[in-house]
């Protein structure tokens, strides 16, 4: 059995990282005392894009069980001397509740923060952690088709949850549609390939913002290439993950396009308090061609929510 590399007080060698300023910089978010009791050892480290994406392999080392279900996350807590400790939320990648390990997919933003951090740590480095917590993805009605709209690392819990549902036998149609800037920004793409051949009905589409000439995937924002591309908007569970502002850009044009609610399930990992502009919102759902479903705005031009405003406005 493992010992357990880490106990309060252990610390985790200070980094000095490419591009990271040599340094970091204390916020109010570096607290002065451990608050997480579970530990892990990391495994396993890899750049995983030329553009900073790291994934992080783990194996649990304290004596509890590790269980999880797709979409859950664990806390991270990291202590770095001269600045103590702070924790973030990261999704599990993938994982085994048996051999009780884990990994990450790590995006490297700011300049001395926590993900730096993570994404520096080297094998036989200590992780403290909290439980897996947060909600399950694994939709609870059979055989409802799964949209699954993700930027940047928020592939994660996605790669977590299409895993689960092959491995499980279920055989529903998924349809990932991934948004990244540049095509340096692609990864798992071995991974996805796998998906795609060994479960019948998860396909994938990288859609790039910034694609090089002669992309054959996907351009553009998801807000923009998705729209055009569902055919129906009906009997689908819609998952949206990553950045916040796309999750509510995008999650505000499916419900005004009679999307309910209950089927729209969102994970921000950052600018989570993005409030949509309301022309922005109309552009978008402008772009979907799906009139399936009731809403007022599925026909703009000529629906009854439109007709009867202009008889008002007479
Ligand atoms: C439920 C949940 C799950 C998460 N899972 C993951 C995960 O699996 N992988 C992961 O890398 N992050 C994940 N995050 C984000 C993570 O917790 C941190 O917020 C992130 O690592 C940045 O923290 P930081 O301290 O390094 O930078 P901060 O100082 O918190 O942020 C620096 C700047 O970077 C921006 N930023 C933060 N994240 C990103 C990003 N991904 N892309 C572009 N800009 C960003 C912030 O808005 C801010 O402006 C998750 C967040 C939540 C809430």
């Amino acid at each position: 059995m493992l010992q357990n590399p880490g106990r309060p007080g252990d610390s985790v060698a200070t980094m000095t990282l490419p591009g990271a300023g040599g340094g970091a910089t204390p916020d109010h978010r570096w607290g002065p005392t451990r608050r997480y009791d579970r530990w892990a050892e990391v495994t396993r480290r890899e750049a995983v894009t030329p553009t900073g994406t790291v994934r992080i392999s783990a194996q649990v080392t304290d004596e509890r069980p590790f269980e999880f279900m797709p979409g859950q996350f664990v806390a991270i807590e990291l202590e770095v001397p001269g600045l103590g400790f702070r924790h973030n939320p990261y999704c599990l990648l993938t994982g085994s509740s048996e051999e009780r390990t884990f990994d990450l997919l790590v995006r490297v933003v700011g300049d001395g923060s926590l993900s730096q951090h993570v994404s520096a740590l080297r094998i036989g480095d200590p992780i403290g952690f909290r439980s897996p917590y947060g909600r399950s993805m694994v939709p609870k009605e059979d055989g409802t088709e799964l949209v699954l709209l993700a930027t940047g690392v928020g592939v994660g819990p996605f790669h977590c949850l299409a895993r689960y549902l092959r491995d499980s036998g279920d055989d529903r149609p998924v349809h990932l549609y991934w948004g990244l800037r540049l095509a340096d920004d692609i990864c798992l793409t071995d991974e996805l390939e796998e998906l795609a051949e060994s479960h019948p009905n998860f396909n994938y589409d990288i859609s790039l913002s910034q694609p090089p000439p002669g992309w054959p995937g996907l351009s553009g924002r998801l807000t923009e290439s998705v729209p055009p591309r569902l055919e129906t908007l009906g009997g689908k569970h819609f998952y949206l993950c990553g950045n916040g502002a796309m999750i509510e850009d995008l999650s505000s044009a499916l419900s005004d396009l009679g999307v309910e609610k209950r089927l729209i399930h969102t994970e921000a990992y950052f600018n989570a308090r993005h409030r949509s502009a309301p022309e922005t919102v109309a552009a978008i759902r402008d772009r979907f061609v799906a009139t399936d479903l009731f809403s007022p705005f599925t026909d703009q031009q000529g629906g009854w929510f439109e007709r009867g405003m202009r008889a008002l406005e007479k």
